[in-house]
């Protein structure tokens, strides 16, 4: 594939991606080279590129795929530039890790950032030193799906959008990965400027709270940075479990809070977990984010994924108004994919994206087709160890305190939890299970199968506890 040739495929994915994403995101990617299999291309932003794989990724290959069969991969990165240290982000986890590293290289590169000239001149000076990054215009409060498990989550968004006197500060909402906390937080945004245009609303990730606060260092502007923070009206700060750890960014960060909640300014904060398991976080910024109301996202149950399917295909039909959709299949979907609802959406898209280029109707055969690796994902042989494992690792207890002979509550109670994943999630018999148990007899297993049976329609924490765990060992 030649540049030329690009340029041409890029027009015709706006036909395939409408207008307005093609504007906002495959115009600006320029195809940087073709190494071996991959497709690079150069994006302004590592947010953009992480964006337009996600989000367009599949349609993009497959496009590219058809002119030069031998591509299989595509890469967006951002034109290098002068890399800065930071000994902030060595701390990170993996993943930060690496998404830390393009951060900085953003922020050192923020001055060439393009900004769209109505939002650049919104901000103030100083904003414009540190960009945000844009909020998603589909994260509104009208595509939120409401069922029994977010809908605690969903109340206290909506309160704080509201914009009236602060009630709770902060809001902290938790839950695991792809349950729409971003979601909620970019939509109590939108909300917020729409009805409050005069109040400074600031929506930022951890990360990037982390990155602003280490270029000011660099740059020596801390008393800008103070007094950025200082003046905002409303405070998201999304992922905060990310600058656990990083000791002098959440200093910053406390004092920052503190500054806010003082002026009775809101604050709302996201984390994949209870402020009081985030660990490597100081006992004294734990203890000031529980002062507020926390709320947590339960995992998907059936009938919200549903919900959240139909109203997503009621989308995709302005968009396709000529395709088929089989309604059997978005029962199939939210049945086989449990998990977090940004696979969901994925699986979806890639649906439409399929059909709609290969021109067929979307049945559940189709999608099992095309959703092969996926599912599979979903079918994975999960081994007792893992279990184990994962279950122990949960509770906090010890392998060798889950197999072993002790019958305290607190190894015992998790000892059944996992027996009980093991009856349900693999196919071992129960005498296979006991022996895998330190040896215990099958119909100790059959009772401890049993009892966390009953346990799971009278106890919510056991409930909670399972739906959890069988998400991490399906996910
Ligand atoms: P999190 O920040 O909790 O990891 P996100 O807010 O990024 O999750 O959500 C992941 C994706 O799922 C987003 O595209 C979001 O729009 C979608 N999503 C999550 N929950 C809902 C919901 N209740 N209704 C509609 N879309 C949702
Ligand atoms: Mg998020």
């Amino acid at each position: 594939m030649t540049k030329e040739e690009w340029g041409k495929l890029k027009h015709e994915l706006r036909d395939t991606l409408g207008a307005h994403n093609y504007t906002s995101w495959i115009e600006p990617l320029d195809l940087r080279e073709v190494q071996g299999n991959v497709a690079i291309f150069d994006v302004p932003t590592t947010f953009q590129g992480n964006y337009v794989l996600q989000n367009f990724g599949d349609r993009i290959l497959y496009k590219v795929a058809k002119l030069t069969p031998s591509i299989k991969r595509l890469e967006f990165s951002v034109p290098t530039v002068r890399k800065v240290h930071t000994g902030a982000a060595t701390t990170g986890q993996k993943s930060g890790q690496k998404t830390g590293e393009t951060a900085v290289k953003k922020a050192a590169n923020s001055g060439d950032v393009p900004a769209s000239k109505s939002v650049a001149a919104a901000r103030t000076a100083l904003d414009a030193q540190f960009p945000a990054a844009p909020l998603d215009e589909r994260f509104t409060f009208d595509r939120f799906v409401v069922g029994k498990p977010n809908e605690l989550a969903h109340a206290a968004a909506r309160r704080v959008a509201e914009g009236g006197p602060v009630t709770f500060n902060p809001l902290f909402l938790y839950g695991g990965v792809g349950l729409g906390k971003t979601h909620l937080m970019h939509a109590i945004s939108w909300e917020l400027k729409a009805s409050h245009p005069e109040l400074n609303v600031l929506y930022l990730s951890a990360e990037q709270f982390m990155y602003r606060f280490v270029q000011a260092l660099r740059d020596k502007k801390m008393m800008d940075f103070k007094q950025m923070f200082r003046s905002v009206d409303v405070l998201m700060v999304d992922d905060v479990q990310f600058i656990a750890g990083k000791d002098s960014t959440q200093e910053e960060f406390f004092h920052t809070f503190n500054a806010l909640v003082d002026q009775n300014k809101q604050i709302v904060i996201s984390a994949d977990r209870a402020p009081g398991e985030i660990e490597q976080m100081e006992e004294r910024i734990k203890s000031r984010m529980q002062c507020g109301l926390v709320v947590d996202l339960h995992p998907t149950d059936y009938e919200l994924r549903l919900g959240i399917l139909q109203s997503k295909v009621d989308r995709y039909r302005e968009d396709y108004p000529n395709l088929q959709m089989d309604d059997s299949v978005l029962d199939f979907l939210a049945q086989r994919i449990s998990t977090n609802v940004r696979v969901l959406e994925g699986a979806l898209t890639r649906l439409y994206a399929f059909a709609s280029l290969v021109g067929t109707e979307i049945t559940p055969d189709m999608a099992q087709d095309c959703l092969a690796d996926i599912l599979r994902t979903f079918e994975r042989k999960i081994s007792i160890e893992e279990i184990q494992r994962q279950v122990s690792d949960h509770y906090n207890i010890r392998l060798g305190d889950m197999i072993g002979p002790k019958r305290l509550r607190s190894f015992a109670r998790p000892r059944q939890v996992a027996m009980y994943l093991c009856k349900h999630m693999t196919r071992r018999s129960l005498p296979e299970i006991g022996r895998r148990f330190g040896g215990r007899d099958h119909t100790t297993v059959m009772h401890g199968v049993k009892r966390i049976e009953e346990l799971r329609h009278s106890d919510a924490q056991i409930a909670e506890d399972l739906e959890m765990l069988r998400r991490s060992l399906e996910g």
